[in-house]
């Protein structure tokens, strides 16, 4: 068993650092009251950072699940509200399922421009009627000639005005055969600009610097040949595709909650209380050491399973480590967080100190993004009853 980063993985992660640290750090406030600049995705670009799984042929990478958590947990270092991690994330775990099961024409007409940082790239899951149960969508599809027209409505989709402004779309679920349940459901790319594709934005609490919104589809027409592989199969392709996002989110937590316990050390270090520093004090001490030692533990459980997302990425075991570090991350990220609020005092409440952009960011992945926490315990529960 080898834990330490091979040399170029190690190059990376530093050059990452550096460059985030000088050009995304400092705007972060900014990112949260106004969104993600896109020269700053402009500039990140030539780092090779978005869809950095994609294959070198359609502009990417070909990076493995390590180097793309390294990443990942690099951005929510330098932006805790989560919005850029949110970004990254989703260009990531997308552009994954588009090059693993598209056609070479779409992979090449839409990931070029990902990779580049011209366009954006999501996924439209989940319907009013509820996100956790994606068999049960209602949108459908239905085959006109060479047209497929869609008709249905999904919402919390993040993303659609970033797609309206710089171009892109989403890979959109639809219901191809509604009788046949999980078997019957297809992926498409929907450029958010289609003919019958209706948005309309939502006001999230976090992460504020990425949209949310409603896409409605009124007969919205989608060339046959934006299909994502193989009719019906399109839950498999989500599955595919959220296990990955699920990695990249526990990594963005484990960089999320080692910078605000960092920047909590520092502030208990000098803080004096009753004519003490706060860091004297048992109470503050222990707690620092059991969320150190928690963080320890959602970081190898992440490389863990990054490290399967490499070698089996099909597998049960891997799909249920995704679904622990997703529900090890977020939640260690938020205990830390909190209890740096606690040691802050009321400057901890303040805009002023940061964290409580992290505070918002984090819950987001709690209540729902990438996968509600029960449906984490569903995934691994099951691979525990059968
Ligand atoms: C900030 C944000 C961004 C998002 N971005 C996107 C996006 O880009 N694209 C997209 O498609 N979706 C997106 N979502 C939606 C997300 O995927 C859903 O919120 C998630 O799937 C849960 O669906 P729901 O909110 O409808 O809750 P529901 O499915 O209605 O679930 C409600 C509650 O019931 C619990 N629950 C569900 N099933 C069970 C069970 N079997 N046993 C016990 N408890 C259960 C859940 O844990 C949850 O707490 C986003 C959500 C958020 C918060």
């Amino acid at each position: 068993m080898d834990f330490s980063l091979t040399e170029e993985e190690r190059l990376f992660q530093e050059e990452l650092r550096e460059f985030l640290q000088k050009e995304l750090r400092p705007i972060t406030p900014k990112i949260d009251r106004e969104g993600i600049p896109h020269e700053f995705v402009k500039k990140a670009a030539p780092l090779g950072i978005w869809a950095m799984p994609v294959s070198q042929e359609v502009g990417g990478q070909g990076a493995s699940f390590l180097v793309s958590s390294i990443a990942a947990e690099e951005i929510a270092r330098a932006d805790f509200s989560m919005a850029t991690a949110v970004l990254f994330l989703l260009e990531s775990g997308w552009g994954y399922v588009l090059d693993k099961y598209g056609s070479r024409d779409l992979r090449e007409t839409v990931l070029p421009k990902v990779t580049s940082g011209d366009w954006f790239l999501g996924i439209a899951s989940t319907e009013p009627t509820g996100g956790s149960d994606v068999a049960g969508i209602k949108t459908t599809a239905k085959r006109e000639n060479s047209t497929y027209l869609l008709n249905g409505q999904k919402i919390y989709i993040s993303g659609v005005t970033e797609a309206l402004e710089w171009g892109g779309g989403h890979l959109t679920l639809a219901k191809t055969s509604p009788e046949a349940g999980h078997k019957g459901i297809s992926m498409f790319y929907v450029p958010i600009k289609s003919k019958g594709v209706e948005v309309s934005k939502i006001e999230n609490m976090g992460r504020m610097g990425i949209s949310s919104g409603i896409l409605r589809y009124l007969n919205a027409e989608v060339p046959e040949n934006f299909m994502v592989g193989e009719k019906d199969k399109g839950f498999y392709y989500a599955m595919d595709g959220f296990n990955h996002a699920r990695v990249l989110v526990s990594a963005a937590c484990v960089g999320a909650g080692e910078t605000i316990l960092d920047m909590g050390i520092e502030y208990v270090k000098s803080r004096e209380v009753f004519s003490k520093k706060l860091k004297d004090y048992e109470a503050i001490a222990f707690e620092a050491a059991e969320l150190k030692t928690r963080l320890e533990m959602a970081k190898l459980l992440t490389y863990k399973a990054a490290w399967m997302m490499d070698r089996f990425p099909n597998s049960d075991e891997t799909a249920m480590l995704a679904a622990m570090s997703k529900l090890t991350g977020p939640q260690t990220a938020f205990e830390i967080i909190k209890s740096v609020m606690m040691w802050m005092g009321a400057y901890g409440y303040t805009k002023d100190a940061l964290i409580e952009m992290g505070f918002r960011g984090v819950v987001s992945y709690m209540v729902g993004a990438e996968g509600a926490m029960n449906v984490m315990k569903l995934i691994i529960s099951k691979r525990l009853f059968g």
